[in-house]
């Protein structure tokens, strides 16, 4: 194969790629490495190094340009150690876990659906009883050993720890940074002078104890997530800025499986996609996968099933990178419906609703408590009005075989419906208070990172080169800049041009050693998009004197500019200007 892109196959088949290239570029180059690799490393742990730092951190500037300066949403950074009733509310103590089974001979774990896959549609759905049966009927064995397996059963993915010394409060490293903005909500409401939409993102580690990581950064136990919640009025489930991208065109597989080109307003008008703002940010991620250079005819959205949805979500789309590895989910976008702020509110006690203010006060009729003050007051005499208001201050839902129980001193009182009525009545309203709906889009940055990378790279065969084509936006590293020979006053230019690079805020790499062409290849192998030569006609008399040499990656083509162009030439061309019209 001689061609400059790698190719890819279409449909469900992974690409002719060997992953392994990629991941031994990566850790030679420094964009990540196996964690605690000197102690023989850790199954789905990784560190990332120099260069992969500045691309994670790039990514994450590029999400947050989207959706804090474009869209206007706030960012927090809550903790990571949370306590039990955090995740007792979520759901994730009694239903975060995955089914896994061992080895009876070598003791390896295994995810029990992964062995099933390839003799069941769907393992996912299948209990655990059900994965013996099939592992019997099917002869399935261990894959590492040929040994039978041992009982499926449920494993809990969540870290558990301790919250100061001893064992009583139990703590968890949260499997999602999502958990931290839903406790926050009334902080956050607030904060939003108590209007929705409400948009809050959060970046941060999210830990999950997989049980048998073998996929690279796919499935780590430690990983990066971008998350965004956006609260809005369960009745008003649309976007304003909806109307700029009704037309564009995304790839969707909804629950049938077929393949559709459909634009954004057709989505919801065919009731694809269940209302226009889940809409919306289903394309917000098209946008901004393609913006981190996401090869688009790699990229698709999957709707859920729905036995693979959860249970309290109207409707869930994730967003998957075709990869070595397969068709891949890198980010999640779910409408939740009214899920995670009712159970907070359940578990906690604490009010989590927002008043929808009318805009017409309105005449509506309620059943309310009444007290019977004429009964109330012989018998209670000085605390008749206290009890009074207690009793006014129930629902109608509170009276329970004719009888409400209301608070006294410490301890409670039942009184029964001599002192009490239930009344329709009439009354003017200014609003109601309802429980706002998530819009979740939550990215898997690791996930992303190295669909990136996967994306962007390219090998040629026949004079065994890999570049990296990355976006420039995302490139670590902007501008290589070299001095054509190490003396004669071309290092002493070339630094300078190399710091004034630097000192606009532009990410550059100072290299002296080895050939041109070594240079340039490294630089192509990182996926820097363009190179300065300081090379003798900058420094010598001539029309070229005080000019450098800028380079393409990608076309490979090399053009003159002035050294004092130099900043600004990288500027215009890190916004969008194309190098054949420098
Ligand atoms: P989820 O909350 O499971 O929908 O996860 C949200 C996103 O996090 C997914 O779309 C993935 O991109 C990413 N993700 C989930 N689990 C892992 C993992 N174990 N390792 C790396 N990324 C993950």
């Amino acid at each position: 194969m001689t061609s400059m892109s790698y190719p890819y196959c279409a449909g469900n088949d992974p690409m002719p790629f060997d992953s392994s290239d990629l991941l031994s570029l990566c850790k030679r180059r420094g964009f990540i490495w196996p964690s605690y690799e000197i102690y023989g490393g850790v199954a789905g742990m990784f560190d990332y190094g120099p260069l992969g730092c500045v691309l994670k951190n790039n990514i994450v500037e590029a999400w947050r340009s989207i959706y804090k300066s474009r869209e206007g949403f706030i960012e927090i950074d809550s903790e990571t150690v949370n306590p039990v009733a955090v995740f007792k509310a979520s759901g994730h103590v009694d239903q975060f876990s995955d089914l896994m089974t061992y080895c009876k001979e070598c003791k390896e774990p295994f995810r029990a659906d992964h062995l099933a896959k390839g003799h069941h549609e769907n393992p996912d759905i299948l209990t655990p009883k059900q994965l013996e049966d099939l592992f019997v009927k099917n002869n399935i064995k261990c894959p590492e050993c040929k040994g039978e397996l041992g009982p499926v059963e449920d494993f809990n993915l969540m870290f558990k720890t301790t919250i100061g010394p001893g064992s009583s409060r139990i703590g968890y490293l949260r499997p999602e940074t999502a958990q931290g903005i839903f406790v926050n909500y009334l902080n956050l409401y607030r904060y939003n002078r108590e209007k929705l939409p409400l948009g809050v993102i959060q970046t941060g580690r999210g830990y999950r104890n997989e049980i048998a990581p073998r996929q690279g950064m796919i499935r780590m136990r430690e990983f990066n997530m971008m998350e965004v919640e956006l609260f809005v009025d369960p009745d008003n489930k649309d976007w304003d800025r909806f109307p700029e991208i009704e037309n564009e065109k995304m790839t969707l597989i909804p629950q049938d499986g077929r393949e559709i080109t459909l634009t954004v307003g057709e989505a919801v008008g065919k009731g694809v996609i269940v209302n226009r703002v889940l809409a919306y940010f289903v394309y917000t991620t098209q946008q901004l996968l393609m913006k981190l250079g996401l090869d688009p005819a790699r990229i698709r959205f999957r709707q859920h099933l729905s036995d693979e949805m959860a249970h309290y979500a109207a409707d869930c789309w994730d967003a998957e990178a075709l990869l070595s590895y397969g068709w891949t989910e890198i980010t999640g976008i779910a409408d939740r419906g009214c899920w995670d702020l009712s159970r907070h509110s359940e578990f906690s006690g604490v009010d989590m609703t927002h008043f929808r203010r009318f805009d017409e006060p309105r005449e509506v009729e309620m059943d309310v408590v009444k007290a019977k003050h004429k009964a109330l007051g012989p018998k209670f005499k000085g605390k008749a009005k206290d009890i009074a208001a207690a009793i006014e201050s129930k629902q109608p839902k509170d009276v329970v075989n004719n009888m409400i129980t209301i608070p006294a001193d410490s301890e409670t009182m039942q009184l029964g419906d001599e002192f009490f009525e239930v009344v329709r009545i009439k009354e003017k309203i200014s609003g109601e208070r309802v429980i706002p709906h998530v819009i979740e889009p939550s990215y898997g940055l690791d996930r992303i990172f190295y669909s990136i990378l996967e994306h962007a790279y390219s090998y040629d065969e026949k004079d065994d080169y890999v570049t990296l084509r990355l976006r420039p936006g995302v490139a670590p590293i902007k501008v290589g800049v070299f001095p054509l020979m190490d003396k004669d006053g071309l290092d002493v230019l070339s630094l300078s041009v190399y710091e004034g690079l630097q000192m606009s805020g532009i990410e550059s790499y100072y290299d002296t050693s080895g050939a041109i062409g070594r240079r340039y290849a490294r630089m192509d192998e990182i996926g820097t998009p363009w190179c300065i030569t300081v090379d003798y006609e900058s420094v010598e008399k001539g029309k070229n004197n005080g000019t450098v040499t800028i380079r393409d990656r990608d076309t490979r083509e090399q053009k003159r500019i002035k050294i004092d162009d130099v900043n600004s030439v990288i500027k215009e061309l890190l916004a969008g200007k194309g190098f054949g019209t420098l």
